[in-house]
């Protein structure tokens, strides 16, 4: 298929064609309807004057004498020579010279004295056909010249307005999977090219965001799955570090066992997650103390808080609340996670829970880097971080406080931040609080 240029250029070029066939032809019709009529109307005048001459020159006494007077008449006059006149029944009175072969004839009839006369007169037609014949041929050789002209201006006009496209095309080309965040330029003309331009760049972000959202979907798996088998390899490791007896091996395997329903039940979480689905967790609502949950927690978590150098202080009272324990425990690990991950080395983190009589609250407090009072509601965003080369280096993906917020939603409770940039920050998680807490 031709390109769209030379098929614009073709019918352009084509329509000009037929366009300057049909003037052209159209004029030198009327050009030579016109010069006809115009040599007829002087032929008519010329026999006219023929009748006026005879009327005024002539009497019925001197009607003998006409054909000397018409002689002379015709010599006077220019073309005279092409006028017959003729006496009805009497023959020819004015002869005419050889017409020419292109030539227009008109005849009239007039009576003088008792007669009839009937006159002819021919007119040449060579001239109109000269002058026809010029304007033809200005058309036939001006024709192929307007037509190379403005077939090239055409071709011209038609890839200039293409241009943009071609770009596009080439800046589409360029455009890869890995490159999403990449936009076409958008001309400034608004016109059907920079809308184009738009749309594609509407499509591309679509792309881009759900691009973005599926690999970030796969980073926070990765995230979400790395404390409970970083505390895995922990315990592992630990268990080998020297031989222990076989107490010791069962306990660890058991952590080991409780820490694998923990992944496996959070794959599932980040399965519904990647399904745009609120996990569901109403069926294994059941009174848990909290407090209890939250040290088992803590004891998991303490060899990775060594690990970095930090301080767990724990003050946690047993409170009762209705819920998925793992869901809860899952909370709590997140916002360990991050207290971890945004508190400098000899940093202090501290897990309580707090009875405020109709509700429980579990807080995890830092005295890490803090959060911008501006970026505080943002951070429970799903994908939200607060700055994102910094979390590049922790490995964040901005996932947790919004699983961690969609879990507290899920149990009719809430979960709130509070912060001071440089001071560090504290994470509520509120629930309602169970009959069966008994606030011991
Ligand atoms: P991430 O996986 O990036 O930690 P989160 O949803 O858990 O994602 O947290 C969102 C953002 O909130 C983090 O990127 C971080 O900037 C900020 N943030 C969360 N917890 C803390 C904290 N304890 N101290 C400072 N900043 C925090």
């Amino acid at each position: 298929m031709l390109p769209i240029r030379v098929r614009l250029t073709l019918i352009y070029s084509a329509l000009l064609f037929l366009a300057l066939f049909a003037s052209g032809t159209a004029v030198v019709t009327l050009l030579r309807q016109r010069l006809n009529a115009r040599l007829d109307e002087a032929l008519d005048r010329r026999l006219q004057g023929v009748e006026n001459f005879l009327i005024r020159e002539t009497t019925a006494a001197t009607a003998g004498k006409i054909p000397d007077e018409l002689a002379e008449y015709a010599s006077t006059q220019p073309e005279g020579h092409l006028i017959e006149v003729r006496e009805a029944g009497n023959g020819i009175l004015l002869k005419s010279d050889p017409v020419p072969y292109a030539s227009r004839l008109r005849t009239r009839t007039f009576g003088m004295y008792g007669k009839q006369y009937d006159t002819k007169a021919w007119g040449s037609t060579e001239a109109i056909a000269e002058s026809v014949e010029e304007i033809r041929f200005l058309f036939l050789w001006s024709s192929p010249v307007l037509l190379a002209l403005i077939g090239l201006s055409g071709y011209w006009l038609s890839s200039r307005s293409l241009r943009p496209v071609d770009e596009m095309t080439q800046a589409a080309r360029r455009i890869g999977a890995e490159d999403l965040a990449a936009r076409l330029r958008v001309p400034p003309s608004n016109d059907e090219i920079s809308r184009l331009a738009e749309a594609w760049n509407e499509m591309l972000k679509r792309l881009e965001d759900s691009f973005t959202r599926m690999q970030r979907f796969t980073a926070d798996a990765a995230h979400e799955l790395r404390t409970p088998l970083a505390a895995l390899r922990t315990t592992a490791e630990l268990s080998l570090r020297r031989s222990r007896n076989n107490d010791e091996y069962q306990q660890a395997l058991r952590q080991v066992v409780e820490i694998s329903h923990r992944m496996q039940a959070l794959s599932e979480t980040l399965l519904a997650i990647a399904r745009g689905q609120v996990p569901n967790i109403e069926p294994g609502k059941v009174t848990t103390n909290i407090g209890e949950l939250m040290d088992s927690l803590a004891t998991e978590i303490q060899p990775l808080i060594d690990d970095k150098g930090l301080h767990l202080v724990c003050n946690l009272k047993p409170v009762f609340a209705e819920v998925d324990a793992d869901s809860i425990r899952r909370v709590a690990a997140i916002l360990l996670d991050n207290a971890m991950k945004y508190t400098p080395r000899d940093g202090t983190i501290t897990l309580q829970t707090e009875d405020l009589g109709k509700t429980i609250v579990l807080r995890v407090t830092d005295n890490g880097s803090g959060i911008p009072a501006d970026e505080l509601p943002r951070i429970f965003d799903r994908f939200y971080r607060v700055d994102a080369s910094r979390d590049r280096q922790t490995g964040g993906f901005g996932l947790g406080l919004a699983i961690a917020r969609q879990i507290a939603t899920a149990h009719g409770g809430s979960l709130e931040a509070t912060s001071a940039v440089g001071n560090g920050s504290s994470f509520a998680l509120t629930l309602s609080k169970t009959p069966a807490s008994g606030g011991c």
